[in-house]
């Protein structure tokens, strides 16, 4: 049994990776920004990330592996707060780092996972993206991400036990409504059951390598149980428009002629929105036995058919 420690337990990512490692008899801390919520089974620690306080936290918990998930996870939000951004997503995993650096030094070495992000790509030159593809932000999202991504890269030369798992687009239905597949199949839900009229939404031709949040859960504990550390991309190497997200959840509602009830506005536009992301997960599958478990069409299922639970 390990002592673990996931910043931002009480997200998407962090809910499921807490209740694999728990799964597995682990005595699991977390994170959380507000004090009112709860993961059962793990302890919860208040602590804003955008302040000094997390390396502090590390030396008291004196965990064996520490998941780094906490993070103003929206690439639209990230153009409204750069700073806070910058705060929690990079300087918060320098003090991270800086922690794990002194108790690997004193005798107590610690495993480190890092979220880093398919956004680090900006808009890739190259397709599929691997864990050689430049790193070329463009959001301030992305810049938080690729310098995390870097630091893990500079300690992990240092002597630090650090991996990044370069996570692409992952959904369920813990997923928040600020993201567009959630947008979707919440709103397709909710037309279906004549509680809304419309769906407004941004770019539809965007291209995302879509998949199941469980399973991205399952790469980050198969990267910290690895015999090295190193970067890997974690992808299901298929690519779906936003379009194609619309068609899928709005028929699996029984509404065919999606397009009589959404329309494109210009409010959900963002600047250096990548065309196209697509990852190429070999060295996971090789390395870390990794392979995803849920395609495209068994995520707008599985979310569509929550959000009507849900609302029934
Ligand atoms: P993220 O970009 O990784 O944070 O994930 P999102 O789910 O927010 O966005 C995925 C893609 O959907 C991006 O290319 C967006 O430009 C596109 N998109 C199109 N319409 C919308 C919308 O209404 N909301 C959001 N969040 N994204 C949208």
């Amino acid at each position: 049994m390990s002592r673990i420690l996931i910043t931002g337990i009480t997200g998407q990512d962090g809910s499921y990776l807490a209740e694999q490692l728990l799964a597995e008899g682990h005595e699991v801390h977390g994170t959380a920004l507000r004090s009112d919520e709860a993961v059962p089974g793990a302890t919860l620690h208040s602590i804003d990330l955008s302040t000094p306080g997390i390396a502090e936290l590390i030396r008291a918990v004196e965990p064996h592996e520490v998941y780094n998930l906490a993070a103003i996870s929206s690439v639209f939000g990230s153009w409204q707060q750069p700073a806070v951004t910058a705060a929690i997503n990079g300087v918060a995993v320098a003090e991270m780092l800086a922690a794990l650096r002194e108790l690997a030094d004193s005798g107590h070495p610690v495993r480190f996972v890092q979220a880093s992000s398919a956004e680090i790509f900006g808009i890739p030159a190259e397709v599929p993206q691997n864990e050689r593809t430049a790193i070329r932000p463009t959001s301030p999202y992305g810049a938080s991400k690729a310098y995390a991504h870097s630091l893990v890269n500079v300690y992990r030369t240092a002597g630090v036990w650090a991996s990044a798992c370069i996570l692409y687009n992952h959904e369920s239905p813990r997923r928040p409504e600020q993201f567009v597949t959630r947008k979707i199949t919440a709103s397709a839900a909710r037309i279906a059951l004549g509680l809304q009229d419309r769906l407004e939404l941004g770019n539809l031709a965007a291209r995302r390598d879509w998949g199941w949040a469980p399973d991205y859960a399952d790469a980050l504990r198969r990267a910290a149980r690895a015999e090295t550390p190193d970067d890997y991309v974690i992808a299901t190497g298929v690519a779906h428009s936003v379009e194609e997200f619309v068609a899928a959840a709005f028929s699996r509602v029984g509404i065919d002629d999606w397009r009589s009830v959404v329309s494109v506005s210009d409010e959900f536009l963002r600047s250096g929105d990548a065309p196209q992301q697509l990852g190429d997960s070999s060295h996971a599958r090789e390395v870390l036995g990794w392979r995803p478990t849920v395609d495209f069409e068994g995520i707008v299922a599985a979310m569509v058919d929550a959000d009507l639970e849900a609302l029934r």
